[in-house]
């Protein structure tokens, strides 16, 4: 009894150890500190001119209505006009896959080097409505762009409008400061992100592919400088997005045989419905730290405290512990695996009378790890009920995941730390669907990132009420575009 005892002594100390040594060596260089390099950039001018932009009810679902076609081009001419020289340099073209709606821009800052690779920057100015019956609850108009000492607000001021003009203000200042890239820079600026992209963003890598333009890495929306976020971590973190979800929309359709509710067989089609439903509620999508979201705590985790670094230093020995708190969470859940939401239900359309057919539309968002037809096989299996027929409505598989040693992701963390100093920098992933998981077919590599600070009182503000941002994030990601299509666009 005693040697056992020994034996597990041992056993235990020696666990313990390599516990600890594993800890200990799992431990990250401080961020690389690169000098700041901050323009004198007049913070007044940047947020009149967001604020000018956010008055311009660039709502893109309503598109098909000829106000809200004045205001797009109404856009577009005072972008002529507050940035010249951008546009007398670089002579956006008019794109859209209706010739008589051509509302996004495309322009193009010819670079010295054309056997060089181009680089392309993208950002939407279109915006999603004011959810009706929200008027009063904003603290200054949704489209007023009021400027107070800190924060310029209204629809569009952080989603997206911000990078339009931050990007503006940064290739005018580049322009005035006789700068010239060696690579090509095309700008992107889109008008139907808000409404899946097919026009505007569609046309313009159309117009990419004929063209026979194929950029070395594309940025656009994606991720932020998250403050407040990561427990344990009271630094910044960029996340720039390397991949983004998939996009699917499954029907779940379960058959009876009708008759009057008075005399219901033991099972309705609504009961077998409800069976499959359990059964997928019960049965998650696999998933895990494997992967992108595995990538981005690996940058992370080792900047933690000792406590939580112990941890993810020992994913051999807690793995499992680490996966179950992190699925806790339905924001880190939705990186580790494909997620199943049911969102829709019908069945009978009457009350008194059994349903033929009862039907639940489920909407799946794609692990890069999974694929469409993997993901509609597991659902089928994990049902087993030959009394369920599974259709998919809609799929778009996940994108590639982009690679963080090419030299855009390297480009991407400079710029940033030349701007907001040593923070520290992971790849994500975007876990709704941007522009990008279009530019990723013309381009080598794709990063989903605004260099702005949010923080989670911010959050409530995308495609919420009271959306606005400050006055020093603009001017800070100016700075943060301007080094970037320095050395973005650098040999
Ligand atoms: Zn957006």
């Amino acid at each position: 009894m005693k040697k056992i005892l020994i034996g597990l002594g041992t056993a235990l100390l020696v666990l313990a150890a390599v516990v600890l040594v594993r800890t200990a060596q799992y431990t990250a260089p401080a961020p690389t500190a690169e000098k700041i390099r901050a323009r004198d950039i007049d913070a007044r001018s940047v947020a009149e001119h967001l604020s000018a932009a956010i008055g311009f009810q660039t709502v893109s679902a309503q598109l098909q209505q000829q106000p809200t076609q004045q205001q797009f081009e109404a856009f577009i001419a005072w972008l002529a006009e507050t940035y010249p020289q951008v546009h007398a340099t670089m002579a956006p073209q008019r794109l859209g896959t209706d010739p008589d709606h051509r509302y996004s821009l495309l322009f193009t800052w010819r670079g010295q080097r054309d056997d060089l690779q181009p680089i392309l920057l993208s950002a939407h100015y279109d915006v999603v409505p004011v959810i009706p019956g929200t008027d009063d609850q904003w603290q200054h108009p949704p489209y007023s762009g009021a400027i107070d000492d800190t924060h310029i607000w209204g629809r569009g001021s952080l989603d997206d409008k911000s990078a339009v003009i931050a990007l503006m203000e940064a290739a005018s200042q580049l322009l005035k400061e006789g700068f010239q890239p060696q690579r090509t820079v095309y700008i992107s600026l889109t008008n139907d992100e808000e409404i899946g992209g097919n026009h505007g963003t569609a046309a313009v890598v159309k117009k990419l592919e004929q063209d026979g333009v194929r950029p070395a890495w594309t940025l656009d929306e994606g991720s932020f400088l998250l403050r407040g976020f990561i427990p344990g971590i009271d630094g910044d973190v960029a996340s720039i997005n390397v991949a983004e979800k998939g996009y699917m929309t499954v029907d779940l359709v379960a058959h009876g045989k009708g008759g009057h509710s008075s005399m219901p067989p033991r099972q309705t089609a609504v009961d077998t419905l409800a069976e499959a439903l359990v059964k997928l509620q019960q049965s998650p999508i696999p998933g895990g730290l494997d992967g992108v979201g595995g990538q981005m705590f690996d940058a992370i985790a080792p900047h933690m405290p000792f406590g939580k670094r112990l941890l993810f230093a020992n994913r051999w020995l807690f793995g499992g512990l680490i996966e179950k708190a992190l699925k806790g969470s339905p924001s880190t859940a939705a990186m580790l695996h494909t997620t199943i939401a049911p969102t829709m239900l019908h069945a009978s359309v009457k009350e008194n009378v059994l349903p033929i057919e009862a039907v639940a539309t489920i909407n799946l968002r794609v692990h890069p790890r999974d694929t469409i037809d993997g993901v509609a096989e597991y659902l089928k299996n994990t049902i087993g009920d030959d009394r369920v027929d599974l259709v998919v409505r809609q799929s778009d598989p996940a994108s590639r995941v982009s690679s963080t040693d090419a030299a855009g992701f390297k480009a991407l963390a400079s710029a940033t730390r030349a701007t907001y100093g040593p923070v520290i920098v992971a790849p994500g992933l975007t876990v709704a669907a941007t522009d990008s998981h279009r530019y990723e077919k013309v381009a080598d590599n794709s990063y989903r990132f605004n260099p702005m600070v949010v923080s989670r009182e911010d959050i409530h503000g995308f495609h919420g009420t009271n959306e606005r941002i400050s006055i020093e994030n603009m001017v800070k990601a100016t700075n943060f575009y301007s080094q970037l299509i320095e050395s973005g666009s650098a040999e």
